[in-house]
């Protein structure tokens, strides 16, 4: 598998050609950016352990019947990944309720949910990632309702399937957001599954043990990676 030139540069990630046209090399790096990219910084090994993490859980995906970009983990901050036309949807699932939701709704952090909440934002920098419905989704021509009720049910799916391996580890799941794309007319998750996407808590003590240490500077950032690092591969 040869390198090819870096197609496409995001804030946590760089992709890269590959000389198949299928397949992609997804690169992780230390930046770290919160608050729609005004606070930025790095946190060191950060990339490895979110290739990690996302390897793992994609791969456990996968085996649990949910199509993904994941083929292998190549080295210590790159994974070969199928090349996928992005939906420009970004999906969150809530467990509990802290961040954004909180926010916008003005409900206390730590409300548990009856059900799993679902929402989709646009996924539009220029923006700012608003918040929209199914119809916005359907009426930007971002993708199908079937493609949508499709995306829908796998990110339901997901989240009992990641809670489940979450509670195995002493981690309460409390949110994480997922992106998917198209290979060919097949729907795939993409993107990654790590401490910058998603919410963790420790289950007992109730330890952030996630990017908000970055967000809002409680220390042990690069210690609370690495500990999700092992909790999840086991090492
Ligand atoms: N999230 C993400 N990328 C985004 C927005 C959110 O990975 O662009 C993740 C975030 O880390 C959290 C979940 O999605 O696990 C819900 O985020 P929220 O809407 O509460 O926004 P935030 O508090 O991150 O601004």
């Amino acid at each position: 598998m040869k390198k090819g030139p870096m197609l496409y540069e995001g804030k946590a990630k760089q992709v890269f050609a590959t000389d198949d046209p299928d397949l992609l090399i997804q690169h992780f790096k230390d930046d770290a950016t919160a608050f729609d990219g005004t606070k930025k910084s790095t946190i060191a090994s950060k990339g490895v352990v979110n290739n990690a993490i996302s390897s793992h859980m994609f791969s456990l995906l996968a085996e649990q019947g949910v199509p993904n970009h994941f083929v292998e983990k190549l080295s210590d901050r790159e994974m070969l990944i199928k090349a996928l036309k992005m939906i420009q949807v970004e999906v969150i699932m809530r467990n509990v309720a802290a961040g954004s939701i909180c926010k916008r709704y003005g409900i206390e952090e730590g409300r548990v949910f009856d059900e799993p909440i679902l929402e989709l934002y646009y996924k539009s920098d220029p923006h700012h990632d608003p918040l929209m419905n199914t119809e916005h989704v359907v009426q930007f021509d971002l993708c199908s309702l079937e493609t949508l009720d499709e995306i829908s049910g796998y990110a339901r799916r997901i989240n009992v399937l990641m809670r489940e391996f979450f509670r195995g580890i002493n981690v309460t799941l409390v949110d994480f957001k997922l992106e998917f794309g198209m290979a060919g007319d097949q729907l795939l998750l993409g993107d990654e599954i790590s401490p910058d996407t998603c919410r963790f808590w420790d289950l007992k003590t109730g330890e952030k043990l996630d990017k908000d240490r970055f967000r809002f500077d409680l220390g042990r950032v690069e210690e609370v990676y690495q500990e999700m690092l092992s909790r999840v591969t086991g090492a």
